[in-house]
């Protein structure tokens, strides 16, 4: 075992007074002023030797007062910067400064930064203010605030197991994936990597398409999986359901260890899961767990930027990189064993440029296998290019409301409706459309505030228009609904754009207003996302006349006199030529191609394709299989 902590201080004599982990990071306090305004030189020649992250942090006696700091704070900062919040962070010496315009708090080249930072000894960061005021990223950053302590050893530990068997020569390795769910089917994506150190969980959801029964679960029960605690660490792609909606489950049963995702994610999975628990309730079932447990996942988490590389374990190191398919989504490049194998788990991806995000990432250091959705996966999948569709979309909504009907937009609260929230936005602003009202319903609002507090996840012309104080999300076309009430105005109101979740009409307020707005020939209904078979959104889509709500909304049969259109186009998804793409232009290229997340025939249709094209190895895993990577 190698003592990275000692071996630190004692480059560093007298001048350490406390040495830790935050995870993989190391991190070293000091009481002497000169060695932390001084000593980045000395880290940075110890950083080359160990070839490991350190952060120098002054020792809390050396901290000025919390007031005098913010008193300085204040006065070294242009008025300009617009501070909001002064948020100090003891246990780390680090100081929050969240503001509006946060390069005026940086300064020319971190200037400012550094003044802060010698006069007051604390480490400051800088935090741009929402635009829209999210709740949920408050509760969850007061959690963090709350749980310093439990935080601080939770880090540690993490640390010292990683670092316990830290001996980056190891070469006896092996590599086993699991299948717990997504083989072969869109929903509960759950894959277990295995070595002979480590065993990571890659996301665990559910079956979102399916209402109850065991199917709509991951096979978690299985001898691989055994005692929850012997997981060491879980890796959440995105926020959607079929991917997060179960760990805090995992929580619930046993679970104590990390969850590493980014902050958008941590934020939209917490937001999912609450209401989750909520709509439990409200249907008077028992939920499968509890927001206490929500709580416990917040308490674990540990997010990373993209491009960030970082050890989970003594065997396996992980770099987050832009998947393109909703704001924080992750393609997961895993380095095992120090390079003795490189896995990519793609997850949910896009590889089109849309108005929200750039294009998936397939540029990595070195990739040997890697598995890939195939969600849009079969020839028949090909999508028209995103203009195209587009125009069709305001020529449709157009149409329309000039013949006095309603237009119901159902989607996924999360990537999909501010995919459209940016397009009426525009199409509304550039005189395409009539300014007629865009009504939010459901949880799109929350998850569109939480958009406003991360710009640097999303494309760069949005994140350019919210720095220039043009933020779309913010339009006053735009306006929020949620109560009954306001929703029976929206019904018996004139023409109007509803936006609304659930994207597959499987609970929401969007089968609220399907019910309402099916028999008017007049209104349209237009599907823009994936919808799960048997969903009632297939059951429209596919043209049926009547049509049968769940029991939770009354269990009636609706006829549908509505127009129904589906635009594939608008996919969060890479359409089938985008999937060919993306591996074509991966660099470097795969040897092996693993493919999930679609139905039957789109895998091995994708499958066999992918093989005529690359001559690589593919594999289409079912359900509880096994495929050894190395
Ligand atoms: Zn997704
Ligand atoms: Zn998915």
């Amino acid at each position: 075992m190698t003592d990275i902590l000692k071996d630190i201080k004692d480059e560093l004599p007298n001048l350490v007074s406390d040495a830790i982990f935050e995870a993989a990071n190391i991190v070293i306090y000091t009481t002497n002023k000169d060695f932390f305004k001084n000593g980045e030189s000395k880290i940075k020649e110890i950083v080359g030797k160990i070839k490991k992250r350190i952060e120098l942090r002054a020792d809390s006696k050396l901290l000025i007062s919390a007031d005098e700091t913010e008193k300085t704070i204040r006065a070294i900062v242009p008025e300009d910067a617009e501070i909001d919040n002064i948020i100090f962070d003891s246990q780390r010496s680090s100081v929050i400064i969240e503001a509006k315009k946060p390069g005026l708090v940086i300064g020319k080249q971190g200037s400012i930064l550094k003044d802060i930072k010698n006069s007051t000894m604390w480490l400051p960061t800088v935090r741009r203010s929402p635009a829209i005021h999210s709740k949920i990223t408050e509760k969850i950053r007061s959690v963090l605030y709350a749980n310093n302590t439990y935080r601080k050893k939770f880090l540690n530990d993490i640390g010292k197991k990683i670092y316990k068997e830290w001996n980056p020569d190891k070469k006896d390795i092996w590599v086993r994936l699991t299948y717990l769910g997504s083989g072969r089917q869109v929903g509960r994506s759950c894959l277990l990597l295995h070595t002979p150190n480590s065993r990571v969980l890659l996301d665990c959801g559910i079956n979102p398409g399916i209402a109850e029964g065991k199917d709509r679960f991951p096979h978690l029960d299985v001898s691989e999986i055994g005692d929850l605690s012997s997981i060491d660490a879980i890796v959440l792609s995105h926020a959607h359901t079929d991917h997060s909606a179960l760990i805090p489950y995992l929580y619930k049963m046993g679970y104590k260890g990390p969850v590493y995702m980014t902050e958008p994610t941590r934020d939209i999975a917490s937001l999912l899961a609450l209401d989750f628990v909520g709509v439990a309730f409200k249907q008077a079932t028992s939920p499968i767990f509890r927001a206490e447990d929500v709580k416990d996942m917040v308490k674990h988490s540990i997010c990373l930027n993209y491009g960030e590389v970082f050890d989970i374990t003594p065997d396996i190191r992980i770099t987050f990189y832009n998947a393109g398919h909703v704001i924080g989504s992750a393609v997961t490049h895993v380095n095992i064993g120090n390079g003795l194998h490189n896995f990519v788990y793609t997850a949910d991806t896009n590889y089109r440029k849309t108005r929200l995000l750039d294009p998936a990432v397939n540029i990595f250091p070195r990739v040997e296998t890697i598995t890939l959705e195939s969600t849009y996966g079969s020839k028949d999948d090909v999508l028209p290019p995103r203009h195209e569709t587009e125009e069709k979309f305001v020529e449709i909504v157009k149409e329309t409301i000039q013949n006095g009907g309603k237009v119901l937009l159902p989607e996924l609260g999360l990537g999909h409706a501010q995919e459209t929230l940016l397009r009426v936005e525009e199409a509304i602003r550039t005189g395409k459309l009539p300014e007629v009202p865009v009504y939010l319903d459901g949880m799109l609002w929350d998850i569109t505030a939480i958009h406003t507090a991360y710009p640097d996840f999303l494309s760069s012309a949005v994140r350019n228009q919210i720095f220039q104080d043009n933020n779309p999300f913010t339009a006053g076309c735009f306006t929020k609904v949620g109560s009954p009430t306001e929703r029976k105005e929206v019904i018996e109101g004139g023409p109007c754009i509803i936006i609304a979740t659930s994207g597959m009409l499987v609970g929401g307020a969007s089968v609220e207003y399907f019910k309402q707005l099916a028999d008017n020939p007049k209104n349209i209904i237009i599907f823009g996302c994936y919808q799960a078979p048997n969903s009632l959104g297939r059951q429209v889509q596919e043209g049926n006349t009547h049509v049968k709500t769940d029991k939770e909304f009354g269990g009636d049969t609706i006829e549908v006199k509505m127009k129904v259109k589906t635009m594939n186009g608008l996919s969060a998804h890479s359409g089938r030529n985008d999937l060919m793409q993306y591996v074509s232009r991966m660099n470097p290229r795969p040897k092996k191609i693993l493919l999930n997340h679609g139905e039957q025939s789109k895998c091995l249709d994708l499958a066999s394709s992918l093989y005529k094209q690359n001559r690589v190895e593919t594999f289409v895993p079912k359900n509880l299989e096994t495929v050894r990577l190395k």
